[in-house]
């Protein structure tokens, strides 16, 4: 039985899924099968014997997650298996953790997740200078890095930075008053937990006696830190990964795990696999072609099992919406002649160059998942229903409060929920105690007669609600419209009908979930459908459209893809890191199995205009497309630009060439071309 399971292996990949004991690095290049191996590894160890409870396998995306469990399930008898082998993402196990152990570091374990919106409201309330976006990815690198906010603050250097480390302890303070905790820390604090509590970790090391771990290319300081402490009994730690694919260096995510695999831990194993089984020979040869311009590599042997297969496509197209149905054909023609839907997807480095792409799609009415686009959590009338049911779970939810407390519209302006907040700030409390304590004559001081008098019956509303809930949270939706008519709201609007129909499936989903989990309650749900938003998710016979970052570790028979131009990809600009932007177009080539088309445009209508664009490199460099580079960069020359020259005066530039630190300009003086190399001449 066992030997039956590693039949479909090859030597390398068999040694891999056979070894048992002791740390063990599985580095390969794309398509060589890693996943395979560690889902046929997985299911081997059961088979021998090994209790699925002691193993655990940790991924990134619960899309991978998912898949590896199918691969794995499959190959085992799983009526036999009384309780499934945890396998999960990274994120998932962290929450899991922390059900149980939270009580560690002082806190409760009905704590709630906040997504990225809510942190970046949270730092808008602490600070309103400096922009979100720059305060929310220091915070997470800070984290990411072990660091607290007194280390970040002796550390800090300039007066900015002195600031954001004073923002993030107002920051730290604030989710630990109200008992939530954002995705870092669902890695952070079971790393604490754990440091702090050397017979857990012991305790927690031992349960999981097998880890393994997919992608460890994209693993970071924290992530291996707790890997290490989860390992620290036993050391049997298998990992795979490929460092050609490393594409979350933005991210804090640090090749040097897999490059010191071999220090951290000792005596390990290093197994290299250098078939290709997924991609035509044709495929493989332009992105090694592509990869052979990073500097930064191992620098690992990779050959195709497969024909040559077709050449690629390289489409040019005037504009995205020529591009688009150049693209549009193409797929309708595949499908036509009976191609499956589901085996076709579409990339692009930005997730904004897939608005045309739709539309094309909606006119061709051909249909699509947009992977990673998951917006029905982002939408308004599931973003409130969310916030009402934060605020059953979490009366000090000040930013639900706020966001709720008028919806539907009951006559509460934001002047009042002003004076409500001012306040309950005055007194140090959170809204929700604020109109608890208060009497009504003392709420009609605040905020006037009438409000107060709405205002109680909101907080009536809810507190019987969460009595509700305590008791039988299956009579909890009914109930809730009965108290609030949240639903019938949208009675009559104009997007009313679209909009109940969100919210029917919001509630279906509960429900659902529910019956599923009876020992689990609306805290539980909160939680998961946090972790489920910031994935991936997509299924079902369509077309998959998705950015290159989301199609880690998947592949189809055709591969589309687009916006192939200087600026677009590789992205250009202030911290752009071209090898990781080499390595994003690696993995999108590697994605294909049979058909890859790549597509560039000549001018793009992005962010309110229309921008002229020249091809990317990244087509030269993979031999695709023969030539000289023409790139266009910030500081340098680009067609249209107006330039001067001391003997033939004005003229536009009609094309620009790279040529070393010079371009090789081709330039109209009036009706007259001249080639002109760029220091000859001055931009207007
Ligand atoms: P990536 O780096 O993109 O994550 P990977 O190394 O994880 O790729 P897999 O997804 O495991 O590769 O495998 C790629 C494809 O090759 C899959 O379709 C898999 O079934 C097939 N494959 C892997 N090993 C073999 C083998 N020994 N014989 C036949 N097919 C194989
Ligand atoms: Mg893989």
């Amino acid at each position: 039985m066992s030997e039956n399971l590693l039949i479909s292996l090859n030597k390398s990949q068999k040694s891999a899924a056979e070894h048992i004991d002791g740390p063990l690095l599985i580095l390969a290049g794309a398509g060589s099968g890693k996943t395979k191996t560690i889902t046929t590894r997985l299911a081997y160890l059961i088979s021998i014997g090994i209790d699925p409870k002691s193993i655990l396998t940790l991924t990134f995306t619960n899309k991978a997650a998912n898949e590896m469990r199918d691969r794995a399930f499959s190959l085992l008898d799983t009526n036999s298996l009384n309780t499934p082998p945890l396998l999960c993402t990274f994120h998932k196990f962290g929450l899991l953790f922390l059900k149980f152990y939270i009580g560690e570091l002082d806190r409760k374990n009905n704590f709630i997740i906040i997504d990225s919106d809510d942190k970046r409201r949270v730092l808008k309330s602490i600070n309103k200078e400096i922009p979100t976006a720059l305060l929310g990815s220091e915070v997470s690198k800070y984290k990411n890095s072990i660091m607290t906010p007194s280390e970040v603050k002796a550390q800090a250097q300039g007066k900015l930075y002195s600031e954001i480390a004073d923002i993030y302890q107002k920051y730290e303070e604030h989710l630990f008053k109200n008992n939530l905790v954002d995705f870092d820390d669902l890695l952070l604090l079971p790393y604490k937990i754990l440091k702090n509590n050397q017979k857990l970790a012991e305790l927690t090391s031992q349960k999981y006696q097998y880890i393994m771990v997919d992608e460890y290319q994209d693993t970071n300081e924290l992530q291996y830190r707790l890997l290490r402490l989860l390992c620290s009994t036993h050391n049997n730690l298998c990992v795979v990964g490929d460092d050609d694919q490393s594409i979350y260096g933005w991210r804090g995510a640090s090749i040097k795990n897999i490059l010191n695999f071999n220090e951290h831990f000792k005596d390990a194993i290093i197994v290299k696999l250098e078939e290709n089984y997924r991609s035509t020979d044709t495929i493989l040869q332009h992105a090694n072609a592509l990869i052979e311009h990073n500097r930064d590599r191992l620098g690992k042997k990779l050959v195709g099992t497969k024909d040559k297969g077709n050449s690629i496509k390289v489409y040019e197209s005037h504009d995205e919406n020529d591009e688009t149905r150049k693209i549009v054909d193409d797929i309708k023609s595949l499908i036509n002649s009976g191609k499956n839907p589901k085996d076709i997807a579409i990339l692009f480095r930005v997730n904004a160059l897939s608005r045309s792409l739709e539309e094309g799609f909606n006119k061709a009415s051909l249909s699509y998942k947009l992977v990673g686009g998951m917006k029905f959590y982002e939408r308004t009338e599931i973003k409130d229903l969310i916030a009402y049911f934060r605020i059953l779970t979490n009366l000090s939810d000040n930013f639900s409060i706020k966001r709720v407390i008028n919806k539907p519209k009951r006559g509460i302006g934001q002047t009042t929920i002003d004076k409500l907040e001012e306040s309950a700030q005055n007194q140090g409390i959170g809204i929700f105690e604020l109109i608890q304590k208060a009497t009504p004559e003392e709420l009609s001081a605040i905020v006037g007669k009438k409000n107060a008098r709405t205002i109680k019956v909101f907080e009536a509303s809810i507190l019987d609600l969460r009595e509700l809930m305590a008791e039988s949270k299956m009579r909890l939706l009914d109930s809730f419209e009965e108290a609030f008519d949240y639903r019938a709201s949208y009675d009559n609007l104009p997007d009313g009908f679209e909009r109940q129909a969100n919210i029917d499936e919001f509630y279906g989903y509960i429900r659902d979930f529910f019956i599923q989990n009876p020992h689990l309650d609306l805290k539980d749900f909160l939680n998961e459908i946090a972790l489920e938003n910031q994935s991936d998710e997509y299924s079902g016979d369509a077309v998959s459209m998705m950015s290159i970052h989301a199609s880690k570790g998947l592949e189809f028979k055709y591969i589309f893809i687009i916006g192939l131009e200087e600026g677009f990809f590789p992205i250009i600009g202030d911290g752009t890191d071209l090898e990781e932007e080499r390595r994003l177009g690696y993995v999108a080539f590697t994605r294909a199995m049979d058909d890859l088309t790549l597509s560039f445009v000549h001018s793009r209508f992005y962010k309110g205009k229309r921008t002229q664009l020249n091809k990317s490199r990244f087509l030269i460099e993979s031999g695709l497309v023969k030539g000289s580079l023409v790139i266009e960069k910030s500081s340098g020359f680009k067609k249209g630009d107006m330039v001067n020259h001391k003997i033939f005066g004005q003229g536009r530039v009609e094309k620009a060439v790279n040529a070393g630190k010079d371009y090789k300009l081709t330039i109209n003086f009036g009706g007259q071309k001249r080639d002109i190399l760029s220091s000859f001449v001055e931009k207007n």
